[in-house]
């Protein structure tokens, strides 16, 4: 299957949501956001996040190993928000939404890695940020946020325990309420 390369390029939320700003969604547009923990490698696995090391042996999972046209579209860590598969095309990450959704990678293992303090807070921050650019951005409603475990097809307890929807969507609704009033009322 012919891959469909990454972007590979490290955001701050505010770099993240220029650069969302500057897509235009013409052949693909996703309806809504399905979030992931890469569980391995947990966040005692990468102390300093992400690099493009890292990323690029994420391409070779996905692409050689996997066989895959591409992956998720966000990598985040307690440090950036790093675009992997390009956010204006579909991604490979929950098998029953990969045609209607952005698929969104959080490091950490949330089965154990604590989500609400230290780096997993971070984490969590850097995601709650990304997500409301998105939601904003492509007028999604928070509300239809789905986690990788919803998935029926999926095998995978996905992202770990701690990560708590219902919480996500407040503070996804929260921070747009702040930060993007007026964007997108279409
Ligand atoms: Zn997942």
């Amino acid at each position: 299957m012919a891959w469909k390369n990454i972007v590979g390029s490290p955001f701050d939320p505010d770099s993240f949501d220029a650069y969302c700003h500057s897509l235009s969604w013409t052949s693909w547009r996703p309806s809504f956001l399905v979030l992931h923990n890469t569980g391995v490698p947990s966040l005692e696995q990468r102390p300093h996040g992400f690099n493009k090391v890292h990323l690029q042996n994420l391409v070779a999972f996905y692409r050689d190993q996997k066989g895959w046209s591409a992956g998720p579209h966000l990598f985040i860590d307690d440090r950036q928000i790093w675009a992997f598969t390009p956010l204006t095309v579909s991604g490979v990450h929950s098998p029953s939404w990969n045609k209607l959704s952005v698929g969104i990678e959080m490091l950490g293992d949330y089965d154990k890695d604590d989500f609400s303090s230290g780096r997993g807070l971070a984490v969590r921050q850097n995601t709650v940020a990304a997500m409301a650019t998105l939601s904003a951005v492509l007028g999604l409603d928070p509300s239809t946020i789905k986690l990788h475990r919803e998935d029926k097809a999926t095998t995978h307890a996905c992202p770990g325990v701690k990560v708590r929807k219902i919480e996500l969507i407040n503070e996804v609704q929260q921070l747009m309420a702040v930060r993007h009033t007026g964007e997108h009322l279409a």
